[in-house]
């Protein structure tokens, strides 16, 4: 029996343990998976408990990836580039901290909604977490180019030039998207948690494809996407099952069926 969790603050609404008991029943593994409310100023204390009663792995999500990032003895290339960890492997004495959160939108892009992103025009709003961890393995596709645009221009305009080694980049406010020629917004803000959208042009939507990393029927993103002429609408449930499809490989060496699971969530 592998035992995994997720901590998070909060934690109750975590889709998680639904996602990850489909895939133990798909690949015949046995595992436990729970999910874990770790204090706010004490992720470390609750984290190394869970190992010490025998974890073999565990998630972590909002707010504690930047702990766990310093909790790690050792840190795949993904986390080191993305400054955060979504997933914990526990191997002998090691604990291996892991990002799948870019791998996650890359393949529900590219293989759930078949979107090609090379030499595409990819415009990304937000420049927190989320960005951070979606760029090395968006400009690993290699696109055009990636505009990023934030609300804090600083942060946009630093993260573009961080990332510039990896291909081309530039970083910016909201108000200075030029709107002829996006092919992809990606919606990392987090303003759809509160029902609200970034404050951009309608025009920049036009024909082009709008993912918004937030997840629910209908996000406040998706319903402007629709307004404006956007083509292919989605939200982020596809990348939450990627995401934690690439967490149970990293764990198992299992490689779940995610479309069946994601259809299965949709319902
Ligand atoms: P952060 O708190 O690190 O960053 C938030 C970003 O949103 C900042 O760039 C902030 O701008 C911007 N922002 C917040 N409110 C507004 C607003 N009203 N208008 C414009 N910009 C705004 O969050 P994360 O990057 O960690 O998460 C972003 C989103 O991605 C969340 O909705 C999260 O749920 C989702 N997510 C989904 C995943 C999935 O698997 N589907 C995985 C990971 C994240 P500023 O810098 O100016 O404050």
């Amino acid at each position: 029996m592998c035992k995994f969790a997720v901590f998070g603050n909060p934690i109750k609404h975590s889709l998680s343990p639904n996602i990850h008991t489909q895939f133990a029943q798909q690949t015949r593994l046995e595992i436990s998976y729970d999910k874990i409310l770790a204090p706010v100023d004490d992720f470390s204390s609750s984290a190394q408990a869970f190992i010490n009663q025998g974890a073999n792995g565990f998630n972590i999500t909002v707010p504690f990836k930047l702990d766990a990032f310093k909790f790690a003895s050792e840190l795949t290339l993904n986390a080191q580039t993305a400054g955060a960890v979504n997933t914990i492997k526990i191997k002998q004495d090691k604990i291996i901290g892991e990002n799948t959160d870019g791998i996650g939108l890359i393949n529900d892009l590219t293989r759930n909604l078949g979107i090609e992103l090379k030499d595409k025009i990819v415009l990304i709003l937000g420049a927190g977490g989320a960005t951070q961890g979606i760029l090395l393995p968006l400009l690993e596709q290699r696109p055009n180019r990636i505009m990023i645009a934030n609300r804090t221009p600083s942060k946009a305009i630093k993260l573009a030039k961080d990332f510039a080694k990896f291909g081309k980049t530039c970083g910016f406010g909201l108000d200075k998207i030029k709107h002829d020629s996006v092919d992809i917004i990606i919606n990392a803000t987090s303003a759809s948690l509160d029902g609200k959208i970034p404050d951009i042009a309608s025009g920049i939507a036009n024909n082009a494809i709008c993912y918004d990393l937030m997840y629910g029927k209908q996000t406040p993103f998706m319903d402007w996407a629709t307004t404006n002429h956007g083509s292919i609408i989605s939200d982020g449930l596809g990348m939450l099952v990627e995401q934690a499809a690439a967490a149970f490989e990293f764990w198992t060496g299992a490689t779940p069926n995610t479309k069946q699971v994601l259809s299965n969530l949709r319902r």
